[in-house]
């Protein structure tokens, strides 16, 4: 089935200027993308994104981390797109990831590991109107 999953590209691989690899890399896997959006999100925002973890000891490090710098958004189509996308990120921690994955190649921490990905339907249609309204989804 044809599914759509938000990604982030998180700040550090934003700062680490690694954008272009990861675009590229999400077209060579054969995923489209079909919104994107580069923005500096609040604390506040970080934290509504992330509430399902509100109650997690890294909440406020990792909602921290993720209102560092800009963040480039991106909603991403494909067959299985979901878990494709899962599998392409590699584990949470980068030293844990499998060799190629996008989070062994540019992540450098199990916080600070590059990309972002949705984990299931319903969190992919809460995280992708969290950020996009219908009519820039193309
Ligand atoms: P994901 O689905 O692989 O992104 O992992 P989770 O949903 O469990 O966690 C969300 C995000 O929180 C991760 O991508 C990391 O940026 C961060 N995170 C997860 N586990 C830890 C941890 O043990 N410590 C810290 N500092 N951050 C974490």
């Amino acid at each position: 089935m044809i599914e759509r999953t938000l990604a982030i590209i998180k700040p550090d691989a934003c700062r680490k200027n690694y954008l272009g690899l990861i675009l590229a890399r999400y077209e060579k896997e054969g995923f489209r993308i079909c919104a994107g959006k580069m923005q500096w999100l609040s604390q506040r925002q970080a934290e509504g994104f992330y509430h399902v973890h509100r109650e997690r000891p890294f909440f406020s490090s990792l909602t921290r981390f993720m209102s560092s710098g800009p963040v480039l958004t991106l909603v991403l189509e494909k067959e299985n797109a979901i878990a494709d996308h899962r599998t392409l990120m590699g584990a949470t921690d980068p030293q844990k990831a499998e060799g190629g994955t996008l989070r062994k190649l540019y992540g450098g921490s199990i916080e600070e590991n590059a990309v972002h990905g949705s984990d299931s339907p319903e969190t992919a249609r809460f995280e992708i109107a969290y950020f996009f309204p219908s009519v820039e989804i193309f």
